[in-house]
């Protein structure tokens, strides 16, 4: 993979609502070998190949963000893990660390950790988001619809051996992992990982119905709040999260509320699609398209004039709500497209 992607300008990324972007979140697919019923159908269409970005291409992409002031990326999907030859991109993106990039960082459902998690942190990764919402097998084959817990914990004990920092992502839901989370708390903190809840999201059809499941994290809280004592803290990973210090446990959880207390005045990110589609928000329409700047006759002043436009239309914030049985989503777009 060449290393070059010359910059046009060295200018930081800088919205209209003067909010820096510095984290690039990458989808290497839009494929994935598990379908969780809150994320996509199970008859999920994905893209045809020939219209997803080559590895080389996304590097280019991510190096010409980097020329940009982008310092952190985190590589998503769809699973990022099942497209081949990944590790070629994350070694390459590792080369970076320190010469501009800080943080080069994967969200990954660990179904194939295990094989990958000694390459990850010889390329420099040293943190991970790995998605589980039940330790219950028959739970987690309802939700997934594939029966593969004992890989997904097999690729979680890898990571921790192979010296990665894991933080869990559980989406809580509504009678379904809902009794479950604080043992779920208690395991990721007896680990030695912190523990991020996360509402559900009304992106892209799915087969049921999300408002059956959608379970409002203030109420979660307050639950919590009956069981142990929860201190805030001002812990900030330049995400949307707000954590909490648990007492009793040692361990710290993090809360995403996308629905209830909208986080989007510090945003700092934007998103790229597996087709090198940027998208300005993961709640709005809005996107600008780098492959066809990328594959132009001039792509560095193609991808200057589309960061540019990216930059005059990313909006002041989302609005998303589950309010009523039935609804359409907010959005066509499944959140495997964008890159959770
Ligand atoms: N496959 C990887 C994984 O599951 O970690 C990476 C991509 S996945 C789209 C990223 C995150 O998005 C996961 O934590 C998943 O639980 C979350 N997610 C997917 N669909 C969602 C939705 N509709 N609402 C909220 N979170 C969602
Ligand atoms: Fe796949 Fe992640 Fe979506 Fe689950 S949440 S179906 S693991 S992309």
């Amino acid at each position: 993979m060449t290393q070059s992607a010359p910059p046009l300008s060295a200018a930081p990324l800088v919205d209209r609502f003067d909010r820096r972007i510095t984290y690039l979140r990458l989808s290497v697919t839009d494929r994935c070998d598990l379908r969780c019923a809150y994320c996509m159908p199970e008859r999920m269409e994905f893209l045809p190949r020939a219209e997803v970005l080559t590895l080389e291409e996304m590097h280019r992409l991510a190096l010409s963000f980097i020329d940009r002031g982008v310092t952190k990326i985190r590589l998503t999907g769809g699973e990022p893990l099942v497209r081949r030859d990944m590790m070629q991109l994350v070694r390459a993106l590792g080369r970076k660390l320190g010469d501009g990039l800080e943080e080069l960082t994967l969200t990954t459902n660990a179904t194939r950790l295990a094989e990958f998690a000694d390459d990850l942190r010889a390329a420099g990764v040293e943190r991970v988001n790995i998605s589980l919402d039940t330790r219950d097998p028959n739970l987690f084959r309802q939700l997934s619809r594939r029966a593969v817990l004992p890989q997904v914990l097999d690729g979680i004990a890898a990571a921790r051996e192979a010296g990665l920092k894991v933080k869990i992502n559980t989406v809580a839901l509504k009678g379904l992992n809902e009794a479950e989370i604080p043992s779920l708390v208690e395991w990721a903190h007896g680990q030695g990982f912190d523990l991020t809840l996360i509402e559900v999201m009304p992106l892209g059809e799915v087969e049921g119905d999300r408002f059956d499941h959608y379970l409002p994290l203030d109420a979660v809280r307050r639950d919590l709040e009956g069981r142990w004592s929860l201190a805030d803290i001002p812990l900030r990973t330049g995400g949307p999260s707000r954590y909490v210090q648990v007492a009793e446990t040692g361990g710290r959880i993090g809360f995403i509320t996308p629905l209830t207390g909208n986080f989007c005045a510090g945003c700092n990110r934007v998103r790229v699609t597996a087709t090198g589609q940027l998208f300005m928000c993961l709640g709005g329409e809005g996107q600008v398209d780098l492959r066809a700047a990328l594959r132009s006759a001039d792509p560095d002043a193609a991808l200057a004039q589309a960061f540019e436009r990216a930059m005059g239309e990313k909006p002041e914030k989302h609005h998303f709500v589950i309010d009523r049985p039935g609804a359409a989503p907010a959005l066509a777009r499944h959140m495997s497209t964008t890159g959770g």
